[in-house]
């Protein structure tokens, strides 16, 4: 039975408990004491020490023997600013934030659906073939908590990555490839007022390419966007340096690639014509995935929708989340819907419904690798 005054007390308990990047160490040390408490082997990985966290990803497993596949379910630990001191309000139906802080229900309700899950399955004696949990840091602004996991410590064969909005039973397939392009167009500098003509400046060099440039939405697959400029040191002085920083996402990596040209030819061109030097330094940030419907998180989760009568939406993302890296390192995983709102503003809310229809549907898609396992899926 899903039990929702628990679901809601521990959200409740979780928000109020700062973790903002790189400062994961209480709620870290809080979700080890109840993963073990639930009966997981926890342990905790030196993630921190490459990031610069005072914390490691937390990774749980509870083993199982019924031989259905190994899941893997994960949520990040931290929240964006402002994060710090969160006073969570119950407002009818739903909880937000007291409008000071951010909720946190990004992504706390999905640690949440998680504990309580696995609760249930130890409860009710419920026959899978092994959860590994992971929780993990930073995932907000760069993904390093799962860039940095240890996966030898993993075997699952399919992920769920609860970290998106949109209603249970919604499944994302598909994510982008990101690029990072970082720019440095080096001018000359002359005194603005005596001889500018000695000058090539860098400002202008930088403004001239950016306006020929396509950015924003590039088609329904693809955006870019230039969102940091900075040049310049005195009126009276031609600026000889701007550095620029922008990116390039797309769902197909042959239109990423195109964009990331594009806006790298419209950097030389103009650099070149008027004789500035550009050096060009790009990332990729992660790689995406595209997930099919025979995909075993996909089909698990659809099984799972179909069995509880909700009905699935299965959507593309264009943001990246950690289960672009799980992909990435072979663990195919789907990113759940589970209802949160507004997330990075301090409007974020999340339904009491949600938070409650979220374990329900998670515990259906161990149901349904159990089932599976069985082979009496229809
Ligand atoms: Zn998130």
């Amino acid at each position: 039975m899903v039990n929702s005054e628990r679901i809601l007390n521990e959200f409740l308990e979780l928000v109020q408990v700062d973790s903002v990047s790189g400062k994961e160490r209480a709620i870290a040390d809080l979700l080890k004491r109840k993963l073990s408490e639930i009966g997981l082997e926890v342990s905790e990985d030196s993630a921190g020490r490459e990031v610069g966290s005072d914390t490691g990803n937390i990774i749980g497993k509870l083993p199982g023997k019924s031989g259905a596949p190994v899941l893997l379910l994960s949520a990040h630990m931290d929240t964006v600013e402002p994060g710090r001191g969160v006073k969570p309000v119950l407002d009818g139906g739903v909880v937000r934030s007291s409008g000071a802080t951010v909720l946190g229900s990004d992504d706390k309700a999905g640690l949440v659906a998680i504990l309580e899950v696995l609760r249930l399955v130890q409860e009710e004696n419920l026959e899978h073939g092994g959860l590994e949990v992971v929780f993990t840091i930073w995932e907000e602004g760069g993904l390093f908590g799962s860039k940095n996991l240890d996966y030898k410590q993993l075997s699952a064969a399919a992920g769920f990555v609860l970290d998106s909005d949109g209603p249970p039973g919604t499944i994302v397939t598909r994510a982008p490839w990101q690029d990072q392009i970082g720019v440095t167009i080096t001018g000359r500098s002359a005194h603005a007022g005596i001889n500018p003509e000695a000058g090539v400046n860098a400002i202008m060099v930088a403004s001239q390419a950016i306006a020929g440039m396509k950015i924003g939405r590039i088609d329904d697959e693809t955006t870019s966007n230039i969102g940091i400029i900075s040049g310049g040191k005195a009126t009276n002085i031609v600026p000889d340096s701007v550095t620029i920083q922008g990116e390039a996402r797309s769902l197909d990596p042959t239109k990423l690639a195109a964009q990331t040209a594009h806006i790298c030819e419209a950097i030389k061109v103009t650099s070149d014509k008027f004789g500035a030097k550009a050096r060009i330094v790009v990332d990729r940030v992660y790689e995406g995935f595209s997930l099919d419907e025979q995909a075993l998180p996909v089909r698990l989760a659809l099984s799972a929708a179909k069995n509880l009568e909700l009905t699935p939406r299965l959507k593309n993302t264009g943001g990246g989340s950690d289960a672009n890296i799980f992909n990435s390192k072979g663990i195919a995983a789907a990113v759940l819907g589970i209802g949160m709102n507004k997330v990075h503003t301090t409007e974020e809310f999340i339904s009491l419904a949600d938070l409650s229809g979220n374990v329900r549907y998670l515990l259906e898609i161990v149901r349904a690798a159990q089932r599976l396992q069985q082979g009496q899926q229809h």
